[in-house]
C-alpha cells in the first residue's frame, strides 16, 4: 500500500533524474536536443549538480535557498509545468515521472537522430542511449551474447503515400542490421518467477527523406518513454514473477522486429503469459484510448479494472488495415494487445509528429495504466 509522500518536497528524498550516472548518459543523449527544448522545457534540462547545490544550500543557507526555492517553486506551477508524479495509492510508493518521460521524448525525437530509421545511425544512437539507461538500472540483458542487443536483417527502405500518410516500402536486402534491445527484471517468488508479464514499444520511426525529418514524437517515443519509466520504477520493487522488455525496431517496415524475435526467443514465448504493446498514446483526449488484440485474454478483468482505477476509456477497435507489434505474438498463442491513443492516426506519419502534439496528461494517464496492470499481473497470486 501506498504510505504517500513524507515530506512537503515533491521530488522525494533524491532529486528526480535519478543517479549521477543517469544524468550524464541523458545529458550525452540530449544533444541539440537540450537546446532545442531549452523554451518548452526548462526544468528538464536543469544539470543535476545544480540541483543537487540546491538541496544541499538549502541546509546551510536557508534563507537564500527558501528565496531561490519559493522561485522555483512557483516555476512548477507555471501554465505549461507539467505535473511531476503520479501518485498510485492501492501500489508500492514507486513514483512515475513525467519529466524524465517527456525528456526522453525530445532525447529520441531529437533531429539528430534523424527518425530513428531501422538500420540507420539514428536508429543505433537511439537504442544505444536506452540500453545505457537499462544498464545503469541493473535489468538483466536477454540480447545476444550477454547484451541487450538482438540483431536482426532489415532491407532497404524507400518512402510512399498511402491514404495521405507515409509509409516505408521495403526494397533490396543490402546487409543492413537492425536492433532489438531485450531486458528483463527476474521475479522475486521461486514458485512463480517462470512466468512472465511483457511490456514492449518499437522505438523505429520513419527516417528522414527529402531533408525532412520524421521525428515520431508519438509514434512511437512516447511508447518508449513509458515503457523506460516503469522499467525503473519496477526494478525498484521487483513482482513475484517476471517482467521482459521489449524494444523492437523495424516495426514501420512490417513488424519486422518482432516477427523476427518470435521465431528467435531469448525468453521463451511458453513463458508469457501476456504482452502489452505500447504505440502512439499520447496525443488526442487525455482518457481516450483504444487496443488491438486478437484471441483470448485471460486477464481482460484486470486490464479493465486497471482502466477503472485511472480513470480512462479503454475501448478494443478492430485494427483494420493497420497493425502492430503484439501480432506476432498473438499469432504464437500469447495474450498480447496493443493500446493506442483513440486518436493516434492524426497526424501520425507526417513531419508534424513531434512534442508538440504530445499530451503530458494523457502520458500520465497510460504510464499509470501501465504500471497498475502490469504490477498487478506480475504481482497477484493465481492465474
Ligand atoms: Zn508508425
Amino acid at each position: 500500500m501506498a504510505t504517500g509522500r513524507k515530506g512537503p518536497n515533491p521530488w522525494g528524498e533524491e532529486p528526480p533524474l535519478g543517479s549521477k550516472s543517469e544524468q550524464n548518459i541523458r545529458d550525452k543523449a540530449s544533444g541539440t536536443a537540450s537546446r532545442e527544448n531549452k523554451e518548452r522545457e526548462p526544468r528538464a534540462n536543469v544539470p543535476l549538480n545544480r540541483r543537487r547545490f540546491f538541496y544541499g544550500g538549502a541546509a546551510v543557507l536557508s534563507g537564500l535557498a527558501s528565496l531561490f526555492g519559493a522561485y522555483w517553486l512557483n516555476k512548477q506551477k507555471g501554465p505549461t509545468a507539467p505535473p511531476v508524479i503520479t501518485d498510485l495509492p492501492d501500489l508500492p510508493d514507486r513514483r512515475l515521472d513525467l519529466t524524465r518521460m517527456r525528456s526522453n521524448i525530445s532525447i529520441l525525437a531529437q533531429k539528430d537522430w534523424e527518425g530513428r530509421l531501422a538500420g540507420s545511425p539514428g536508429q543505433t544512437k537511439a537504442g544505444e542511449y536506452m540500453a545505457r539507461l537499462w544498464s545503469s538500472w541493473g535489468l538483466k540483458p536477454k540480447g545476444d551474447g550477454e547484451t541487450f542487443f538482438q540483431s536482426f536483417p532489415v532491407p532497404s527502405f524507400s518512402l510512399s503515400p498511402v491514404n495521405g500518410r507515409m509509409h516505408l516500402v521495403a526494397g533490396e536486402n543490402k546487409g543492413n542490421l537492425a536492433d532489438n534491445l531485450i531486458g528483463m527484471i527476474p521475479g522475486r517468488d521461486p514458485a512463480l518467477r517462470h512466468e512472465v508479464v511483457a511490456l514492449s514499444a518499437h522505438y523505429d520511426h520513419l527516417g528522414k527523406w527529402d531533408n525532412q525529418v520524421y521525428p515520431g514524437a508519438n509514434d512511437n517515443a512516447s511508447g518508449v518513454a513509458v515503457l523506460l519509466e516503469i522499467a525503473k520504477a519496477a526494478i525498484q520493487s521487483p513482482t513475484r514473477r517476471s517482467l521482459a522488455f521489449f524494444l523492437f525496431s523495424g516495426e514501420e517496415g512490417g513488424l519486422i522486429g518482432s516477427k523476427y524475435y518470435v521465431e528467435h526467443p531469448s525468453i521463451p514465448l511458453e513463458s508469457l503469459i501476456g504482452l502489452v504493446n505500447l504505440d502512439t498514446v499520447a496525443n488526442g483526449d487525455k482518457s481516450d484510448f483504444i487496443y488491438w488484440s486478437s484471441g483470448n485474454l485471460p486477464w481482460r478483468e484486470v486490464m479493465e479494472e486497471a482502466a477503472r482505477a485511472t480513470n480512462i476509456r479503454l475501448q478494443p477497435q478492430d485494427r483494420g488495415m493497420h497493425n502492430s507489434d503484439h501480432f506476432p505474438f498473438a499469432e504464437k498463442g500469447v495474450p498480447a494487445i496493443s493500446v493506442l491513443s483513440g486518436t493516434w492516426l492524426e497526424g501520425n506519419h507526417t513531419p508534424g509528429d513531434t512534442l508538440s502534439i504530445i499530451n503530458t496528461e494523457k502520458l500520465q494517464k497510460i504510464a499509470e495504466w501501465s504500471w497498475r496492470f502490469v504490477y498487478t499481473l506480475a504481482e497477484s497470486a493465481g492465474k
